[in-house]
């Protein structure tokens, strides 16, 4: 393992079972991310680029292979410190946010605050420095259904930042937007992750975006190819 690596996977592998068949989605996956690198995963739909992020954050297990983050081999960890792991080191964007709909935005992005045991004031008074930084100050206190596209996607990226991840992992976060709204959340996920010395791994359909991203990996037939 490099010594500047926040995530490294090697040999990955992995399937699903559909009635008694085999899906094989990733074969021998090896993937690198050094501290502070921003790296784009482009592939068709269903070549497993979803299956792959979800793998690296430890939210699902690999068939085989191993996966370590922040140094720590995630299959040698239980689900408590597994947890504990991804909420100090990943931050992860999804193509649809997640937001959670009956909190408003601030309590949204402290949320992975208030998980950690940070107290309410402090969680919520860092949520709105985050907000600010993602150019929503003045939509502190609006819930998700009262926000746009674009906006909803800028306040999952300060959620994703608010605990000042090692790594931030995005799953075609701008897939859902319109061509104005993609651009700008692009910039704001570059220059955010630049400033603050995260690594980014984003998945994307958007070959303009992922030739901004220092490196690009490509997922063909269930190998990554650079
Ligand atoms: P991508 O994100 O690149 O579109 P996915 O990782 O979502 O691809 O899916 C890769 C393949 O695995 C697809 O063929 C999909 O149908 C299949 N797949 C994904 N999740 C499951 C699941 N839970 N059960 C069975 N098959 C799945
Ligand atoms: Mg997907």
């Amino acid at each position: 393992m490099s010594d500047n690596a926040v995530l490294v996977a090697q040999r990955v592998s992995k399937s699903y079972y559909q009635a008694d068949r085999e899906i094989k989605v990733l074969a021998d996956v090896d993937l690198t991310v050094q501290a502070g690198e921003t790296l784009a995963i482009l592939g068709v739909s269903g070549s497993g680029k979803s299956t792959l992020l979800h793998l690296l954050a430890g939210l699902d297990q690999v068939d085989a292979g191993v996966i370590s983050l922040a140094g720590f081999n995630l299959a040698e960890l239980s689900d408590r410190q597994r947890g504990s792991l991804r909420n100090q080191h990943v931050g992860f964007v999804y193509q649809f946010h997640h937001l959670l709909s009956e909190f408003d935005a601030c309590e949204n992005v402290a949320m992975p605050l208030l998980i950690a045991g940070t107290t309410r004031k402090v969680a919520l008074a860092r949520a709105a420095e985050l907000l600010a930084r993602v150019n929503l100050e003045h939509r502190l206190d609006h819930l998700p259904s009262a926000l746009s596209g674009g906006e909803r996607q800028r306040v999952a990226i300060a959620r994703a930042l608010v605990t000042e991840p090692t790594l931030i992992l995005a799953d075609e976060p701008t897939g859902n937007l319109d061509e104005g709204n993609a651009n700008q959340v692009h910039k704001l996920m570059l220059s955010l992750a630049e400033e603050s010395g995260t690594a980014l791994v984003v998945v994307t359909h958007d070959q303009q975006f992922a030739e901004r991203m220092q490196t690009i990996h490509r997922l063909q037939g269930g190998s990554l190819v650079s």
